[in-house]
């Protein structure tokens, strides 16, 4: 019988694996990935998991029972070094060869790393798997002082757990505002006064130069401009980069991710890709796009598994997003980039519930909503449906949620 491989355990092989014996495959299934863990959800990592109130256990994506039921192999612990698509063949690091008739690629992402001086020591740390956190853990204490360089969601989101757990956080940003790479300045302004509420200092504008130390553990973060600050933990959550490399020395089309067709085919009709590596050209925004969120591995994943079988179904699904700090759920439907006007729902300056709408030529293109779960819901609704919006409306709290779809 046939041999389907993928590479990478994590979201997007946890949904492709099963996805394929649902469309059909009754082939064998193998999935390789580096980590020693069954697939995990990531993002509670910097959430409960950090904070102490879950733990690995907690974090299965799937059942051991539903991959036994499907007859669905792992390999973990294991890297793949190459990819020979003229054998249609794989080779491990161990130096153990396998035979593939259809390939996924579900490679994701890692850290973006900083070259910084001293940022060898104890003590520094990032924060992108369950060993990261559980190597974070071991710094922590009530009263000692933890530096988050960058101020994206995964630094605010650390920064928000540490000082749950007692600790002065101090979050480092060099832009002019947290969260500049993807949201409206309203939303970093919003974060920002909650963080502070919270008694998380948060410095905007500021270039981390070093880290200092004795023992070889750290001790400070020092900073371009002089200034120093005192850290017994540092996280740097300064953004990812996706793992092509594999792909790229097979000889795949890569470019920012390995470009995938709208059924995550690659230039390979053998190989498919999905998730946090994989560039695809999105139908609502009309744009090709590399997503790094828990939703487009899940939705990508389907429309793998569909290829692998001959079948299409192509992913079309709005692109969100989610984000937890403090008692602050925010869910974000869609893509904000290109907005002409925002729409404000509820008191942003004053309470922690608000919607922030994103409009281009009338129409609705991204929402914004914290501790707003009825909004995310129709803002999804009115996106998809692609009609023109009435700004004074989607701002009048007197009209229910539900009411402002037509
Ligand atoms: P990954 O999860 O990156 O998994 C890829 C796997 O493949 C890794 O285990 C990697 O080691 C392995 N691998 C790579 N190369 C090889 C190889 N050659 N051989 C074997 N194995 C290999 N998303 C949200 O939507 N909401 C959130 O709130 C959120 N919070 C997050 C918080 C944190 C701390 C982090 C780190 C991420 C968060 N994300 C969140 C992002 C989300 O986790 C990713 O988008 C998602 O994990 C992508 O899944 P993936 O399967 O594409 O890749």
């Amino acid at each position: 019988s046939k041999t389907c491989i993928i590479i990478g355990a994590s979201h997007a092989a946890a949904q492709l694996a099963p996805s394929l014996r649902q469309e059909g495959w009754d082939g064998k299934i193998l999935v390789i990935g580096d980590e020693p863990y069954m697939p995990y959800h990531r993002p509670p990592l910097s959430k409960a998991v950090l904070s102490g109130e879950k733990d690995a256990d907690d974090l299965l994506i799937r059942a051991q029972a539903l991959y036994d039921k499907n007859d669905i192999e792992f390999k973990l612990g294991t890297r793949v070094a190459n990819i020979n698509r003229a054998h249609k063949s794989l080779t491990l690091t161990n130096g153990e060869v396998l035979n593939y008739d259809k390939l996924a690629l579900c490679t994701g992402s890692r850290v973006r790393t900083v070259s910084l001086p001293g940022v060898e020591l104890e003590g520094i740390h990032y924060l992108r798997d369950l060993k990261d956190v559980h190597d974070i853990q071991k710094d922590v204490g009530e009263g000692k002082n933890a530096v988050i360089v960058g101020g994206g969601y995964i630094g605010l989101e650390t920064a928000a757990s540490l000082k749950k757990m007692g600790m002065n956080v101090t979050v480092l940003e060099m832009a002019p505002r947290v969260l500049a790479r993807v949201t409206a300045p309203e939303l970093s302004e919003f974060y920002t006064r909650v963080h502070s509420d919270e008694g998380v200092v948060i410095k905007t504008g500021i270039a981390v130069s070093g880290f200092d130390g004795s023992n070889g553990h750290v001790e400070k973060v020092t900073c371009g401009d002089g200034t120093a600050f005192d850290a017994d933990l540092v996280v740097i959550g300064v953004g990812i980069v996706p793992n092509v490399e594999l792909a790229e020395a097979a000889g795949l089309t890569v470019e920012n991710g390995i470009v995938v067709d709208e059924c995550a085919r690659t230039n390979d009709p053998d190989i498919v890709a999905a998730g946090d590596c994989a560039n695809h050209p999105n139908e609502l925004y009309n744009e090709r796009m590399r997503l790094e969120s828990v939703p487009n591995a899940t939705e990508q994943a389907k429309a793998a598994a569909a290829s692998i079988c001959g079948k299409e179904k192509p992913y079309q699904a709005l692109p969100w997003f989610w984000s937890d700090q403090f008692d602050l759920k925010l869910q974000i439907a869609g893509l904000s980039q290109g907005y002409d006007q925002v729409v404000i729902r509820g008191d942003k300056d004053n309470s922690r519930s608000f919607v922030a709408f994103y409009l281009k030529e009338g129409k609705l293109i991204s929402a914004d909503c914290v501790n707003r779960p009825q909004e995310f819901m129709i803002s999804k609704r009115l996106i998809a449906g692609g009609a023109a919006v009435e700004p004074a409306r989607l701002a009048d709290e007197s009209i229910p949620p539900k009411e402002l779809v037509p």
